[in-house]
Formats: structure tokens, sequence, C-alpha cells
């Protein structure tokens, strides 16, 4: 391996990868550097039994030809070659709340009407809501691919609106003003803190289209992995970077666990960002700097069962469900999806369920080694994936009798796998009081170290590959980026 690179990531989750994509396909040598024996940080799967579980990308939207995703699956070479199964258009979301099921269809007039038969006098709030979710993710530059004279802008009128205070001021009706919030898991919602961008953006995604990955959503991985490969990459696994070094102007390049060290004229970050400021020590970061990311909370992490079915028993849901059984979606929900391993499936060999989870629930476990955390932790775990199967059972009468096997993961679980703290699903909360403290630049003060992944402009699979496309375009040029994009 060559000891001097272009650039050198550390950490091959999506981020990681988009990057190194983009800039192998510039020209540049790049290696990417991966602490886990696989690549892909959330696109990893596993196999238990004969059957396949995503961990964390359960299903992508905006794919139909000139969507905001599709456009950049064909600029990433994934375009046809990753196998998609699309969910009912007629209801791709369920939100089950206080007894009822709502369902979210594809399309704003789709959407509209299917809402209002439940809430006939609430049609043009809920018409209004709908085309507003559009207007916002729209002036997104590099989303919509207009108004792309500043890709960087950024629209902090909607990061400082609350999603729950928006939605509360368009209908009084409670109910609707819950249904509407019910893909809140979708971003870790908070009421009073996360911003209106990020529900809007989500919404929007999914309402034009929306998809499960046949097979697991590790082609991802396995394509762009294989692409960097051929453009010259090397992407090292099985081992974690340690330390970021620098001389007195900017970074060198990276140092490994095994001490080795990688030189390169560029250091992308696809990690967390506090978890990186451990690994730097420079003046030419401040103190301050440091500790505004120190002090940023994070999105809540969960509680997973992975099932697996006996064969043949139980019905396909082309849908996912969330479900509420308090007042406020706010407070607690689970949701349960299954997964997708041909077309046209008629029953379901896989699902997982989740509920959400704080840190402290599992935090007096985290000393205590990966796989051998002892018996209360065991205890905790069985019990807690109990309790969730009895209140899938109350939803899907007959569902646990055809249950095979069955697999938990928690908060520790994630934090030992992709390295995010305190195991959380989206990484640093935003709060729309605190939008800029909250609110995390791909770039440093270091003018050759940038960040990617989803702590920098937003999560899920199309706020990262965006971020990617920000961030590689530092290095080879956004103008160039861009045109590149649009001739695809
Ligand atoms: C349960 C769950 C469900 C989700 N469902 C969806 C969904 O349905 N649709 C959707 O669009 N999004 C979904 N997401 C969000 C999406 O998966 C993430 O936003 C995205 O994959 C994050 O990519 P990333 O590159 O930022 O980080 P990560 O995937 O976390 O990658 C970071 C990588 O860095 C590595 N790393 C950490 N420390 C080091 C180190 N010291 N040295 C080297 N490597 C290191 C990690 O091992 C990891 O591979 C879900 C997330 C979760 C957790």
């Amino acid at each position: 391996m060559s000891s001097k690179f272009d650039v050198v990531i550390i950490g091959s989750g999506l981020g990681g990868l988009v990057c190194g994509y983009i800039l192998s396909k510039n020209g540049m040598k790049v290696a990417l550097v991966e602490k886990n024996e696989l690549p892909g940080g959330c696109l990893q799967t596993f196999v238990r039994k004969g059957v396949k579980f995503e961990t964390g990308m359960h299903y992508i939207g905006s794919m139909d030809e000139g969507q905001p995703l599709q456009r950049f699956f064909r600029y990433l070479s994934l375009d046809r070659k990753v196998p998609l199964s699309r969910l009912d258009q007629d209801g791709y979301d369920i939100v089950s709340y206080m007894g009822d099921r709502y369902a979210y269809a594809n399309g704003q007039e789709a959407f509209t009407d299917t809402l209002a038969r439940y809430f006939p006098k609430e049609k043009n709030a809920i018409r209004l809501y709908i085309h507003r979710m559009e207007s916002i993710a729209e002036r997104s530059p590099l989303y919509s691919f207009r108004n792309l004279e500043n890709p960087y802008w950024q629209d902090s009128t909607n990061m400082q609106i609350g999603v729950a205070e928006y939605i509360r001021s368009l209908t009084q009706d409670d109910k609707l003003q819950n249904v509407l919030a019910g893909i809140m898991p979708l971003y870790g919602g908070v009421a009073g803190k996360t911003p209106l961008y990020y529900h809007a953006l989500i919404t929007d995604f999914y309402n034009r289209s929306a998809f499960r990955f046949v097979g697991g959503s590790d082609v991802v991985v396995q394509l762009l992995s294989a692409s960097i490969r051929d453009l010259g990459g090397d992407i090292i696994t099985g081992m974690p970077v340690v330390k970021v070094n620098f001389n007195d102007r900017m970074a060198t390049g990276v140092t490994l666990l095994n001490n080795e060290f990688i030189g390169a004229s560029h250091v992308i970050s696809d990690i967390h960002p506090s978890i990186l400021m451990d690994m730097v020590d420079t003046p030419l970061i401040r103190k301050a700097y440091k500790q505004r990311i120190s002090n940023i909370k994070q999105t809540l992490s969960n509680f997973t069962v992975y099932i697996k079915f006996r064969e043949n028993k139980v019905p396909y849901l082309n849908y996912n469900f969330y479900h509420y059984p308090m007042s406020s979606v706010w407070d607690g929900h689970f949701f349960y999806m299954h997964m997708c391993d041909a077309p046209e499936q008629k029953f379901v060999r896989s699902a997982v369920l989740f509920e959400s989870m704080g840190w402290e629930e599992v935090a007096r476990w985290k000393d205590l080694p990966l796989g051998n955390r002892g018996a209360e932790y065991e205890d905790f775990k069985a019990r807690k994936a109990q309790k969730m199967l009895m209140n899938l059972e109350k939803q899907f009468p007959g569902t646990i009798t055809h249950i095979e096997d069955f697999w938990t993961s928690s908060p520790l679980t994630y934090s030992d796998y992709t390295g995010t703290l305190e195991g959380s699903m989206y990484g640093i909360l935003r709060d729309k009081n605190a939008y800029s403290q909250t609110f995390i630049s791909h770039r440093t003060k270091v003018p050759n170290l940038y960040l990617a992944g989803q702590n920098i402009n937003a999560h899920g699979i199309m706020g990262v590959i965006i971020g990617s496309v920000l961030t590689s375009g530092e290095i080879a040029g956004i103008d160039n980026l861009i045109k590149q994009i649009q001739n695809a």
C-alpha cells in the first residue's frame, strides 16, 4: 500500500463511501479506513439461520425517474443495479394512533385525499401541509437541483421553526396533529426541539415514491466499494483510526491502531464529530469548538427485535407500521417493518421491530465486554423483547405464534458496531432553539480537514449523500461535481 494519498477518509459508512467514490472518480488516490471487519456502517446487514436482517437502512424514497435520489444513484453508478421493491402507493406508511390506522399515500393529491377521508373538515389544512413540505424540500439546492448558484445554502428559517409548533399552527384537530407527526421516529423527533426542515425533507422524500431494497441495503456498500477499488482506491477494514496528525498549518494524515501512519493531502472524517475531537490534538482546533460539539445532545437510540418467521405463514406487509399507544406521538412508539427478499413477495421471512431507548437504560453495562455482558443484561433484553412482541401481537393478532426465532440489539450494540455516541440512531440532535450551536459545518478551522456523514447536513440516505457531495466539493470543486451529476 502506498503511504501517501490525496485523501484519507475515516470511516466507511455511507458518507465515507460516497466521498470515496466521488473523489476517486475525480482522479484522486483515496484510502478509506474502517474499524469494523466490513465496510458500510449503518448499511451493514447480518444473517441468522439463513435469513438476512437490515440494521440501519430499511426504506428509501424519491427513486422514480428524475426524482432526487435517483439522480444521485445514477451519478454513483448505482441506478438499476440496486434491486428495489415499491411500497404500497396507497399507504407506504401506516400510522396507528389511539386505535385507528391512517395511511400515507404517494403524491400530494393522493396524500391529501386519503387523509381527508379520516378528517373531512381538515382537507385544506392537509393540502397546505403536504405542499409546504414540498416547497421546503425544493428550496434545498442539491435536493431539487434548483437555486444552484449557492449549493451550500442553509434553510435557517425552517431550522428555527419547530415541527410540532408548525403542525399545531396548521390545525386545531389534535388527532390530525398527531397523525401528521407520525413519522417522527425517522428523525428521532423531540417536540419543542426538532426543526421543521428535517421533517419536511423526509416527508417529501418518501411522499414522491417509497421503496424497500430487495435482499438488503448492503448491495449499495458492495457496489460503491467495488467502484472505489476499480478506480484505484484502498479500503482498509478491521483497523480503527486513533489519531489525526497535524503540522503547524494543516492535517498530514491519520494514525491507525497498529501505529501505521497514512499520509494524505486531505482528511475527511465520516465518524461522529465528538469522537473525532478525541483524536484531534492541535491548536488549529479551538477548545471552544470542541466544547460546543461535546455539548450537543444526541438523538435517541433504540431497542430492536429481529424476527425470523416460519416459512409461508405471515403475509408480507408492503408498508411500514408506526404505532403510538399514547395520546401524544412524541411520548413513545414502536415501528415494525418487513424485510423484502424477493420481488412480488407473498410471505415474510424476517422483520424488525423497534422501540426508542435512551442510553441511560443500558449505560451501566457499557464497560462489560461485547457478547459477554452478563446475566442481568441478558435478562433486561429478554424482558424488553417479550414486552415488545406482546405489543406487536395486539396489533397483528396471531403473529407471534409464527415466530421461529428472534434476536435483539440495544443502544450498546449500535455504539459497538457503528461507533455512534450513545448508540444514537441519527447522530446529533438538531434543536430549533439553538440552531447555530447544533449545526455542524463540513468545514473545520483546519484547511484540509473536513467532516462528512449524518451529523453534517442531514441524516438518512438522501441527507448523507447530499452532505458527501458538499464535502467532496471542497476538494474536487462543487461546480464541477454539479455538472457531473447533471450530465450523469
Ligand atoms: C436503526 C436505524 C434505521 C435507519 N433507517 C433508515 C432508513 O430506513 N432510511 C434511511 O435513509 N436512513 C435510515 N437510517 C439512517 C442512516 O442509516 C444513516 O443516516 C446513515 O447510514 C449514516 O451514515 P454515516 O456515513 O454518517 O455513518 P455510519 O453509518 O455510522 O458510518 C460511520 C462508520 O465509521 C466507522 N468508524 C467509527 N469510528 C471509527 C474509527 N475510529 N476508525 C475507523 N472507522 C470508524 C464505523 O464503524 C462506521 O462504519 C437509519 C439509521 C438507524 C440507526
